[in-house]
């Protein structure tokens, strides 16, 4: 461990591990020492064991976040254990309108694609402690207490194995999770809206094969995914997210494995035939969030610490992931002209330059999760009619489709 640093990166979760790997070439070319600190022990190499970040989930990444990993070096890993989504089928329960959106319209050759968090953990992992990413120092297990102010460097302190430890850097990344300490140390406030709705997640087989189509169906209760997962051949797997009213949720976890499998085939219907087996469950209580602050002096907040999404459109990391790479391309260009990392102005157009996106991504999920969790009639006919519409204009699919896929914003350049 050194004492003094240029970036110290709070959380090597999948956003502050992100940021890391997308600033290894850059720190050997630009002499950047930078520091990862997480305080959950990481697993050993090579073993897939559980980290929070890294859990039993599975997440949906845009074809957008293709782009990033393969400028960051590690798409070619990752590809080799995930499950492209060739077709996206959307409907609503009850209703005549459904909504399709296939690759090959849009001339890609994946809509997007599900990677389980602890395959996406351990790649990232071994990316930050391979011989070249020898200016990255993974300083695990140790957490952050306390981050303060100097005259021109920040200040943390951290706990690792029982020893005290105090560090400088220029620039703080705090990427610290939802629940962040160090955000509520430094006064910045977190505004939370409960969705009173919890996720189920859990792995099911399906009697038939998915055939890299993820499922979005709305319900009167609330939206459920149906992703799919790569599988051995012969063996069907997909990842189910079920959003689940906060009144219902103890009923829904405590129900045994064949109930919950008649209650999960009553409301998403046979798509893909009989759901033969269900995995462990978690559930996950739901809220937007919103920090009030992104950047300070010093000081930036990212990934869930930052904000923290509905997952029902899948867009939480793929946003933050789009943050962390522009957060390193700006650090990278300010390296070049020798300017402070910690510099107001430039962590202030760097938040300017994310801030358009923010906005419309959480606008985004934010409406579509009310709109199709209202039971009125009249918007359940409306949202019906669009959702045909939708299937039946192309020029609008695309619209959408690019959107959804995080093609708006252009890949980043991290050399
Ligand atoms: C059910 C569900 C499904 C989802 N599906 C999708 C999806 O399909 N697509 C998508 O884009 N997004 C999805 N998301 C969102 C996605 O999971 C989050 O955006 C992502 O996990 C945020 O990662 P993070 O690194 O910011 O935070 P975290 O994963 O919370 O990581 C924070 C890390 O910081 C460490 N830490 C905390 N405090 C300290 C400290 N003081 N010192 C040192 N270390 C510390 C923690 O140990 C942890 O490892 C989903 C979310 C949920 C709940």
């Amino acid at each position: 461990m050194k004492k003094r640093y240029d970036v110290v990166i709070v959380g090597g979760g999948m956003v502050g591990a992100s940021l890391a790997a997308a600033l290894i070439p850059a720190s050997n070319r630009l002499g950047l020492d930078i520091a990862v600190i997480e305080a959950f022990p990481m697993p050993a190499a090579g073993s897939l064991s559980y980290q929070p970040s890294y859990d039993s989930r599975a997440t949906a990444l845009a074809y957008g976040s293709r782009m990033i990993y393969q400028e960051m070096g590690i798409w070619d890993t990752l590809k080799t254990h995930l499950c492209p989504i060739t077709d996206i089928h959307v409907s609503d329960k009850g209703q005549f309108g459904a909504a399709r959106l296939k690759a090959a319209d849009e001339n890609v050759p994946a809509l997007g694609y599900v990677v389980e968090n602890q395959w996406l953990g351990r790649v990232l992992m071994d990316r930050i402690q391979q011989p070249e990413a020898k200016r990255i120092d993974l300083i695990c297990p140790a957490e952050v207490t306390r981050v303060e102010y100097g005259s021109e460097l920040m200040t943390l302190r951290l706990q690792s194995e029982g020893e005290s430890h105090e560090l400088t850097s220029q620039l703080v990344v705090m990427a610290d999770g939802g629940r962040s300490q160090l955000r509520q140390q430094m006064g910045i406030g977190y505004r939370q809206q409960s969705y009173q709705q919890h996720a189920v997640i859990a792995n099911i087989s399906p009697e038939q094969d998915h055939r890299q189509v993820a499922y979005e169906r709305f319900t009167d209760t609330g939206p459920m995914a149906f992703l799919p997962l790569e599988g051995e051949a012969g063996k069907h797997r997909m990842g189910l997210v079920w959003t689940v009213p906060d009144s219902q949720i103890d009923e829904v976890m405590g129900l045994s494995d064949e109930d919950f499998i008649e209650r999960l085939q009553q409301r998403f219907g046979y798509r893909v035939g009989r759901i033969l087996k269900v995995g462990e469950r978690h559930s996950y209580p739901l809220q937007l969030s919103v920090a009030d602050e992104q950047v300070r002096r010093g000081l930036v907040v990212l990934g869930n610490a930052a904000h923290a999404l509905h997952p029902i459109a899948g867009q939480g990391y793929n946003l933050a992931l789009r943050g962390a790479a522009t957060l390193a391309e700006t650090l990278i260009r300010a390296a070049e002209r020798g300017e402070s990392l910690g510099n107001l102005e430039l962590l202030s157009a760097f938040h300017e330059q994310v801030r358009g996106d923010q906005q419309k991504t959480i606008g985004f999920s934010d409406q579509t999760m009310k709109l199709f969790s209202n039971p009125d009639p009249l918007l359940a006919f409306g949202r019906s009619a669009g959702l045909q519409l939708l299937d039946l204009c192309p020029m609008a699919k695309t619209v959408f489709a690019r959107s959804a896929m995080g093609l708006d914003s252009p890949a980043p350049d991290l050399k």
